[in-house]
């Protein structure tokens, strides 16, 4: 049965219309299904969680090769029929519930569109990172996730993400490929913990706020708001080692010299 095929029977067999206000467009391409489970499959996972089975466009494929499968699932109706075919079910959203699942797991979902950008900061914050995550963005959001400094896409998300992550891309998913079709394109990642140096993450991204808490503002400006555990008249030294002018913005500074200032401007 194709993907197409199996939604529509759901659909029939549950009696439900997408909610817009889920963000539940189904994927319906056997295609990029395939590219999501082989990029779950290349890292050998012992235990997956999803976000968002929906109507299964993933589950089912990924029920039958993963004994140790949770689903995390806002939608009542949807949450009650996954708990009827006996898997795990955490209902609510993913966004406010507790994520201490440790490092062992990998996540994978084909996320609904408002909480995405939400979702990788929030597991980036986590202390002992997921083994791997598969996600599926608005293409938007897939870019500023991976874009480099200089370009319009790059900020507060890319610099967290990439300080956390190695991340790949899997796959392009165009609106006709799910249903009902959203009006933007779609984009699949891979991400992969990476080694960082930082210690404190939570007050990390307190700090790389600040820094593009005005985008069109110069970094000394932005850096003024930061408080008493930073010694804010290093900022200048910091320019000079680093050969950076003090117009300098923070869409200017690389991933690895935000970090860097980071760590030089905070008190011991
Ligand atoms: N995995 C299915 C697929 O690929 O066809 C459905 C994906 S659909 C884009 C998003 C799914 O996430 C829907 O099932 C929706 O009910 C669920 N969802 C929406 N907001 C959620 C949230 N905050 N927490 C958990 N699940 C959510």
């Amino acid at each position: 049965m194709t993907a197409l095929e199996r939604l529509e029977k759901r659909l029939a067999e549950l009696q439900i219309i997408a909610k817009k206000s889920l963000g539940q467009n189904f994927l319906v391409s056997d295609g990029v299904i395939n590219k999501i489970l082989d990029a779950v499959a290349d890292e050998s996972p012992q235990k997956v969680l999803e976000i968002g089975p929906g109507c299964g466009a993933l589950t089912d494929l990924l029920a039958e090769k993963y004994k140790d499968l949770t689903l995390i699932e806002l939608d009542r109706h949807l949450a009650e029929f996954w708990r009827q075919q006996n898997l795990n079910v955490i209902e609510g959203d993913a966004l406010r519930m507790d994520w201490s699942f440790g490092s062992s797991y990998l996540l994978v979902s084909n996320l609904p569109y408002q909480i995405s950008s939400s979702l990788v900061i929030e597991r980036s914050m986590d202390d002992s990172q997921l083994q791997a995550m598969v996600l599926m963005f608005q293409k938007e959001v897939a870019q500023r996730i991976r874009a480099m400094p200089q370009t319009e896409h790059y900020g507060m998300l890319s610099v967290i993400a990439q300080e956390f992550w190695q991340i790949s891309t899997v796959c392009d998913a165009g609106s006709r490929e799910f249903k009902p079709a959203p009006k933007v394109s779609s984009r699949v990642l891979k991400f992969l913990p990476r080694t960082s140096e930082i210690q404190n993450k939570a007050e990390y991204l307190a700090f790389v706020k600040a820094c593009f808490q005005q985008r069109r503002r110069v970094l000394s400006t932005n850096l003024a708001a930061l408080n008493q555990q930073y010694d804010k008249s290093k900022f200048k030294d910091w320019l000079e080692q680093n050969k950076k002018s003090d117009k300098v913005r923070a869409e200017e500074l690389s991933v690895k010299e935000i970090a860097n200032l980071y760590h030089f401007l905070k008190m011991k």
